[in-house]
C-alpha cells in the first residue's frame, strides 16, 4: 500500500488519544475498506510504558469484533512515540503481527502538535505510506 486516506477528524482522534496518555505510549487501530480509513478505534496500552506499547487483549478483541459487525476491514496500526523518533523503530519491525499500515505519532519539537506518519513494514526494513489527509 503507498497511501493510506483519512480525514482530519480521525487524525485529531487519535492525536487526542495519545496526547491524554502521554509521556505514555498510546496506540490503536484503523478501520476501512481499501486504502480508507472509516473508523479510529482506541485501545489501551497494556504495557504502561513509554517506550513500547500491548495492545489490551480485550480492547483489541472486542475492536475486531467491532470491525467484522460493521463489514470493515483492519487496515492500520497507530501507536505515539512521546520521546520520538517519528519514524518506525526496530522493535516496532519485530513486533509487527499485521500486515497494515503503521502509523506512528511524535510530538514536534518545543510544540503541543503531534506529526502523523504512515509505514509500511518489511521482515527487516520499511518504506514511507503517504497519509492523504481529507
Ligand atoms: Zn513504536
Amino acid at each position: 500500500m503507498n497511501s493510506l486516506t483519512l480525514t482530519t477528524e480521525q487524525l485529531q482522534k487519535m492525536i487526542a488519544h495519545v496526547q491524554a496518555h502521554a509521556p505514555l505510549e498510546a496506540c490503536g487501530l484503523l478501520a476501512g475498506r481499501g486504502s480508507t480509513v472509516e473508523s479510529v478505534l482506541a485501545v489501551a496500552n497494556q504495557a504502561q510504558s513509554q517506550v513500547r506499547f500491548v495492545m489490551d487483549p480485550i480492547e483489541q478483541y472486542q475492536a475486531f469484533e467491532w470491525i467484522d459487525s460493521n463489514e470493515l476491514d483492519l487496515i492500520g496500526i497507530f501507536h505515539s512515540h512521546p520521546k520520538g523518533p517519528e519514524t518506525v523503530s526496530p522493535t516496532d519491525i519485530t513486533q509487527a503481527a499485521y500486515a497494515v499500515v503503521q502509523i506512528i505519532l511524535a510530538p514536534v519539537e518545543n510544540a503541543e502538535m503531534w506529526r502523523a506518519r504512515g509505514f509500511w513494514l518489511e521482515a527487516d526494513s520499511y518504506r514511507e505510506v503517504i497519509l492523504q489527509i481529507i
